[in-house]
């Protein structure tokens, strides 16, 4: 196995996660069978997630270039079959004010319109390639969790819509109740669009069937174990049953990526524990108790936030901070946690039982913003990851960046501020030390507030 960051429960390629994405996308299946014996290709795309996928979609249909795609479990192993599903702008690690803060105001604009077209892209891939992926809601709520936090939110309203171009819209506490629904920690809401939720693991078979009708090759259960360069500048890579020669590497593995595959990525992401919980279907009277009429998906503002949604079938989703280090001990005490803090924030649902858990990795960069690029010393190979948790839309578009750089032979127009290779973080192996130090700090201030 790949030499990975955490407990090795979080990388059993061979095991589904219990999720309710993979218990409700059972009828989509994905003709990829493992990579046997020697081949060889143009492109081949190290990871099957929406990065991989998308890549592989727009270069077969696009740019009619022969390409595969390597995916180490199977399609949707990863945080591509397992998110929330909120189809939402992000993709970033800091706060909408730091990122003008750091980045300028035109830079951050330019790169907001491309989140804008992100949430456009997986919206026009699904009508082109007839992807049903039961789109629900239309909107994203931002929810302040406490009085104070209102103002936060009157703040970004402005900075959205006044500055950076986005549509957005302040409701009270009370129009919050009337419009969307009420909880113990409901003081008004801010939205935006365009947002909406989906079923993730659908829209990822969706995305591999569409790339295999247009041309391209998949196989899952078929983990690179290594990568070398052959004399002839080609690259070689090798799984248990067969190695594929390939021109050029598209390397997409985000939050699973493995720390030694390639020394050049070695310590340029920080991957994140992120947990969800499922509810049973509530029903209507449950629903009006805490007067949930709304589809969008929902986030609060807590430091260390949580995001939740409806769900099409009547169950509630609620998401958050997942354990340290991926070991089965602390994984049952996240989702007591979450649970608990699902039952306080909606108290009138303490009786209703959950029925899924599970959880994944989302991939942070040392400089807080994804990073899309070409090695400087080997353009032969092409990357895309670190999307902070938001990678439906960033991932997807992503995958069409690299696939038209490819295809065109010259860098696609993109935010300046996701080009090139992200630093790599200091004091790589205690990487998870002052992650766990930042998340104790940052959960402290929320509780003291
Ligand atoms: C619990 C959770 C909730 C989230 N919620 C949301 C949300 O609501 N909205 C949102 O926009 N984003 C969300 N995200 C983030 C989003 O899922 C990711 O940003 C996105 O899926 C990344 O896509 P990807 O293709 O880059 O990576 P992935 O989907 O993780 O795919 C990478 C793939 O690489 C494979 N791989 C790794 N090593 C190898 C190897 N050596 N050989 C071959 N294959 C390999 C892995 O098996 C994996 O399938 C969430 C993530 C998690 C974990």
């Amino acid at each position: 196995m790949n030499k990975r960051l955490y407990d090795d429960n979080l990388y059993r390629f061979d095991t589904p996660q219990r999720s309710y994405w993979e218990a409700t996308a059972a009828d989509i299946g994905v003709n990829a069978p493992p990579l046997a014996g020697d081949d060889d290709c143009d492109v081949a795309i190290i990871g099957g997630g929406y990065t991989g996928l998308s890549a592989a979609l727009h270069l077969a249909r696009d740019h009619s270039i022969d390409v595969r795609v390597l995916e180490a479990g199977h399609f949707g192993w990863g945080a591509s079959g397992r998110n929330g599903g909120f189809c939402s702008m992000g993709g970033t690690g800091l706060q909408r004010k730091d990122l003008v803060k750091m980045v300028g105001l035109d830079n951050a604009r330019e790169f907001f319109r491309s989140q804008v077209e992100g949430v456009e892209l997986v919206r026009e891939i699904a009508a082109s390639e007839g992807i049903e992926f039961q789109a629900f809601g239309s909107a994203e709520l931002e929810v302040a969790h406490l009085a104070k936090a209102f103002d936060g939110l009157t703040e970004d309203h402005h900075l959205l819509t006044s500055k950076l171009g986005i549509s957005a819209e302040l409701f009270s506490a009370g129009e919050c109740r009337e419009r969307f629904f009420d909880s113990s920690e409901q003081f008004g809401a801010l939205m935006t669009r365009p947002t909406f939720g989906l079923h993730p693991l659908r829209y990822c078979r969706g995305l591999a069937n569409a790339a295999i009708r247009r041309g391209a090759v998949l196989h899952e259960h078929s983990e690179v174990l290594s990568w070398q360069k052959a004399d002839d500048g080609s690259h070689r890579i090798s799984t248990a049953g067969g190695t594929l020669r390939a021109r050029r590497i598209v390397y997409s593995t985000n939050g699973f990526m493995p720390e030694t595959l390639r020394p050049e990525f070695y310590a340029r992401t920080l991957p994140v524990i992120s947990a969800i919980i499922v509810t049973r279907p509530l029903s209507e009277s449950e629903k009006a108790a805490h007067s949930w009429v709304t589809e969008h998906p929902s986030i609060n503002s807590r430091r260390v936030l949580n995001y939740f949604r409806l769900l099409p079938d009547g169950r509630f989703m609620f998401g958050g901070r997942g354990h340290s280090t991926g070991h089965p001990d602390g994984e049952a005490e996240t989702y007591r946690r979450l649970e608990s803090m699902l039952k306080k924030i909606w108290p009138e649902w303490s009786k209703v039982d959950i029925d899924y858990r599970w959880h994944g990795l989302i991939c942070m960069t040392g400089s807080m913003v994804p990073s899309i690029g070409q090695l400087d010393d080997d353009g032969s190979v092409y990357f895309g990851y670190g999307y902070h948790g938001n990678g439906v839309n960033t991932a997807t578009w992503t995958g069409k960046q690299l696939a038209d750089w490819i295809g065109s032979g010259g860098m696609p127009a993109m935010p300046e501020i996701v080009h090139g290779m992200a630093r790599k973080f200091p004091l790589a192996p205690l990487r998870l030390k002052y992650l766990r130090a930042g998340i104790a700090f940052s959960s402290w201030r929320d509780r003291r507030s």
